[in-house]
């Protein structure tokens, strides 16, 4: 399917072997090459021109330059790179952010279909599990009350309680009510699924930045499907400009996808990846690692 960025290194690589010194030519030959595993990987291309400065930059150096197995060498670089570009290994406490007072609201906005409903399941689940927390599920989706619905059953799968349905509220309504039973009933968590469109538009934009005023919510999480590549980055920057996204659920990483995207929602947004969705099954959640992104985006 795709070729590793390692294979085709080889390749410039095989040609220059006997040589004393790479010259810079060589190095563009080779940064040729990264350009197009990383356009291939669906990162988006000012992220990719960000990416081979750097890497141009310390691949003329001497390391790479002396060293026996240039093409590893500069695979290196570039791995480095990424994981750097993807907020780095040791960035401190990766997931969720709860250090809030109860009931801490978490806001989850995204597209329709990017596996927003799925993820409010699969958080609340983990939180409920792994944290003890006592959550509270609520859909804001006035628009498809089949949403409400598919809420309540994840919610009644997942083991957490689940805002009851009222019919004839604003998504602000159901969000104050939903933090109201939660202050009452002394709720850790409070999972306000918001509702989708199949594309961006204004009035969604509005209505969500509506709640997130009156609610101010302690995550907002936007929620991205990994498939949808190059769009991914549209979305993600349309969100965070009108809305303001604290952190990036990326879901389908189960798919073929190469995870480019995480790139570019990260450089666009400069929010963090902070979980990934693996699959349908609500504990398909995953806490998010950029050396195996990095090391996926390279093939
Ligand atoms: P929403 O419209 O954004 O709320 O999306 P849903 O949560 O309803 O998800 C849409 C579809 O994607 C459902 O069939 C989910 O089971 C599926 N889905 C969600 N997350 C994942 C994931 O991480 N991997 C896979 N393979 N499917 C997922």
């Amino acid at each position: 399917m795709f070729e590793a960025l390692g294979n085709r290194l080889q390749g410039v690589f095989d040609r220059l072997r006997g040589r004393g010194a790479l010259s810079e030519d060589d190095v563009n030959d080779a940064l040729r090459e990264v350009r197009i595993a990383l356009l291939e990987a669906d990162v988006a291309l000012p992220v990719v021109k960000d990416i081979t400065a750097k890497v141009r930059e310390r691949a003329v150096g001497q390391e790479v330059i002396r060293s026996i197995q240039p093409g590893q060498q500069v695979v290196k670089i570039v791995h480095d790179a990424l994981v750097e570009a993807l907020g780095g290994n040791d960035e401190g406490p990766r997931g969720l952010d709860l250090n809030a007072p109860a009931p801490v609201p978490i806001l989850m906005v995204g597209l329709q279909g990017s596996g927003k409903t799925t993820t409010s399941g699969k958080i609340a689940l983990r939180l409920r599990g792994k944290e003890r927390k006592k959550v509270l599920l609520a859909s804001l989706d006035v628009h498809r009350p089949a949403a409400q619905l598919q809420l309540e059953q994840l919610a009644k799968r997942a083991e957490v309680a689940s805002l009851p349905i009222v019919a004839g509220q604003t998504p602000l309504q159901i969000a104050e009510r939903a933090m109201d039973q939660a202050r009452r009933e002394l709720f850790d968590v409070v999972v306000l699924d918001t509702a989708g469109r199949l594309a961006i538009d204004e009035a969604l934009m509005a209505e969500v930045a509506a709640v997130k005023a009156a609610v101010k919510p302690h995550e907002t999480l936007l929620v991205v499907d990994a498939m949808t590549g190059q769009d991914a980055v549209n979305t993600a920057r349309a969100f965070n400009e009108k809305v303001g996204v604290s952190g990036i659920v990326m879901t389908r990483v189960d798919g073929d996808a190469r995870g480019g995207a995480a790139l570019s929602m990260r450089a666009v947004t400069g929010a963090p990846i902070k979980l990934l969705g693996a699959g349908e099954k609500l504990d398909a959640l995953e806490e998010f690692h950029p050396d195996r992104i990095a090391g996926r985006i390279l093939g």
